[in-house]
This record gives structure tokens, sequence and C-alpha cells, in this order.
């Protein structure tokens, strides 16, 4: 029987050395960012300059992109392009994406999800951007990563009909929608609603029974919000035939929505949901309430709304209260004042936190007192959480150049 204790303690030992492996590559400034390992769980906010674009490798491997952002044009009050303008975001993105899944045999993307429609989530169409060589659609943003990498099931607030509030009926979404269908058809793209209140639409596919403490819980889309009890929802926005039409909901406050736990680890990622109603405009526009009802306290969240003038509203950083806030910018009004001012209350939570930012811009660091003592103002951003979810980092990468270098680490942090 001794021989068979032995064979089980050096097949232990064998399978502990790649994890010594991955402690002792671990994250150094300088170096290229060290692969994705199994049971680590990595957030990647991309830096592009052009718009949002998050790409999440769960603990088993499986691949969620959220959004695909490509602004196009140029504007005194826009960041400039990461790393530089040669490529066009959609390029960048999916360069980018293959790098960090070199541990894959066949690249992938499990899921796509767009938060909302518009060109800094999606991608924007022009006369000059590239047309597929088969598809019939342009590429940009999503459209642009989709026919590099293959995306197995694609979720949208819209689908199938794309007719809330209004019909959209944009180039982009056309363009989108063109894109949508070849996919479907020719490689068999699967797409689907996002679905409020449910946590079994974004799953672990590789292999779900080693991570029992993993979940995506969907929280919002189209004004539909998770109550936080069990997969009940409420539709928080009134029904359309009661609202002037001067007062309907934008596409902001339809943005999508969900929260992330593994383990003690939460995240939430909401799109461009609005927190803060313009003056004279009904209280039910602040969608940003009864998500973080739902939502309760999280370690990381990425900002709403980039920050901007209508957004993190008290309430929501109050309850949210996260240790880390990850801010994506392509303009100069990102984040506004007040927002920071917010973000940097005592009052509204106790405690330490720290906000890092993509690329911010230069008027908007001379504007707001402060900004430029944040830790980090340009570069992507990892949250790399450690197996189990119990602590994790933030690593900051360069974005001036395509070295995938580490320029700064964080932490750790416990997850409470
Ligand atoms: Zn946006």
């Amino acid at each position: 029987m001794k021989h068979r204790y032995f064979f089980r303690l050096g097949f232990v030992l064998l399978c502990l050395i790649p994890l010594v492996g991955a402690a002792l590559r671990a994250q150094a400034v300088g170096e290229v960012f060290p692969s994705w390992t199994p049971g680590t769980m990595d957030i990647h906010q991309i830096s592009t300059g052009r718009g949002n674009c998050s790409l999440l490798i769960l603990p088993d491997g499986t691949t969620l992109l959220v959004d695909a952002g490509a602004q196009v044009g140029t504007s005194e009050r826009w960041v400039t392009a990461r790393p530089d303008d040669t490529r066009s975001p959609g390029d960048w993105i999916t360069r980018y994406v293959r790098q960090m899944l070199r541990h894959d045999s066949a690249v992938r993307l499990d899921y796509a999800l767009l938060t909302h429609f518009h060109s800094d989530h999606m991608g924007a169409v022009s006369q000059s951007s590239k047309a597929s060589p088969s598809g019939g659609y342009k590429l940009s943003g999503i459209t642009e990563v989709g026919e590099e990498l293959p995306i197995g099931r694609m979720l949208d607030r819209g689908w199938p009909d794309y007719q809330y509030p209004v019909p959209l009926e944009d180039t982009m979404v056309q363009n989108y929608r063109i894109f949508v269908r070849w996919q479907s058809q020719q490689r068999g793209m699967r797409v689907e609603r996002f679905l409020p209140g449910r946590k079994d639409q974004i799953l672990l596919l590789r292999s779900p029974g080693s991570y029992p403490d993993f979940e995506i819980r969907n929280v919002v889309a189209n004004g539909e919000v998770w109550t936080g009890v069990g997969s009940s929802t409420r539709q928080h926005i009134p029904p359309l035939a009661d609202i002037p039409r001067e007062d309907r909901p934008g596409e902001n406050m339809c943005s999508a929505g969900f929260r992330l736990s593994y383990g003690r680890f939460d995240y939430f990622t909401g799109g461009d949901i609005p927190g803060v109603p313009s003056e004279g405009f009904p209280a039910w526009q602040d969608i940003e309430t009864p998500v973080a009802q739902a939502v309760g306290p999280v370690e990381v969240s990425l900002m709403n709304h980039h920050g901007y003038i209508d957004s993190q509203n008290a309430f929501f950083v109050a309850t949210l209260r996260p240790r880390i806030w990850i801010l994506n910018v392509w303009d100069s009004a990102h984040p506004t004042a007040r927002v920071y001012s917010r973000l940097q209350s005592s009052r509204l939570y106790p405690g330490p936190r720290e906000i890092f930012t993509t690329h911010m811009h230069e008027a908007n660091i001379k504007v707001i007192a402060g900004l430029d003592r944040l830790p980090s103002i340009h570069g992507h951003i990892v949250i790399r959480v450690a197996p189990g979810g119990n602590s994790y980092r933030v690593i900051i990468l360069d974005d001036a150049k395509e070295s995938y270098r580490v320029t700064s680490v964080h932490g750790p942090y416990e997850a409470r």
C-alpha cells in the first residue's frame, strides 16, 4: 500500500508545480503581465480612449467581453486614442484579447454583452468604416471584434425586436443587427436578450462544478431592476404611454448591468445608467438608486456613465461603498468635479478607497484639484482576484504602446 501513498504524494506535488510557478510569476513592475491561471479571475478595463470595453476571464477560464466602444472622429474634448490612432479601437481590443487569452488553444469569447446602443459602447459606423469581406456589415467596435474572434453568445438589451423605448433604427444598430443575423446563421453565434433578475444567463462553461461560489446576477436593463429577492424584478420606468414625449427614457437609462460575485469578492458594472436627473425632470430618471438597493456593497465598481455629471449619486456611492472605483475615460468631463467629490466623501462611507482611471484628459487634470494624485490616471486597469475570491490586486498596464508591461501594482486588498 505504501507505494500507492507515494504515488499519490507525487501526484499532489505535480499538481502544485503550476501553482508555485504562478506565485513566482507574480506581477512585477516593468515585466509583461503574467498569463491568467485557473482559479484566478481577471477583470481588464481596456484603455483605447474611444469608449468602454472590459474583458473578464472568469475563474474557470470562461470569457466575457462587456462592450467594445469605438468613437469615430476627433475632438479637443476627447482624450487621445490609445495606444495611438494607427489602428481602430476594435482592432486594438482584439489584439489585447488575443494576448490575454494566449493560454487558450483556441481564443474565443464565450459571451459578449452590449450594455446599450451608443457608439462608445458598441462602435460607430461611418462612410470610411471597413466592410466585412463576407458578412455585409461594417467593422467597428463589437462587429470588428466579433469578425476576428468567435463569440459564443451575444447578449444585448434589445433582441429580438429592438423596439424599446423607441424603434432603434440608427445606422449603428442597423449594422449591428446585420452582424448578429450573419454571425448566428453562418458561425453559430447565439443571441439573447439580457434578462434582469436572472443568475443563470452568464454561467461558467468550462468547469462550473469547481467554483460553486461564483455567480453573475443580472441586475438591470431597460429600467427593469432586480429586487434583490430571488429572481424577481420590477419595472422602474413608468409605462411609456404615461410619460410625456419630452420625458421619455434615453438610451443611457436603459443600460444593462450586473453584479459578479466570487467568494467574498463582488464587482458591479452598469453601463451608463444615470442617478442624478436633470433639474425639472422626473425622479424615476434616477436608475442608480433602485440598482444600488439590489446590489449592496461591492469591492470594485466600474463608474456609471464614465463619472459624468448625472452619475454616482450619494445613495449609490454610500450603498456600493467600493474599495476600488474604476473609471473609463474618453472625454474631458470624465469625471466631473461634483462626482469626484462624492467619491472622496467619508460622510457617504468610511474608510479608504482608490480611484483608477484609464486615460485622463489633461484639461480635466488642470480643472479638478487632486486628480493628478490618484494612484493611476493612465493605463489598462486589471483587477486580478486570487483563487477563492478573498483578496485581489489592481495592476496597471502600459497603454502608451502595445507592450502589456506592468507599470504599477496596488494591494493586495482583502475582500469583505
Ligand atoms: Zn458611455
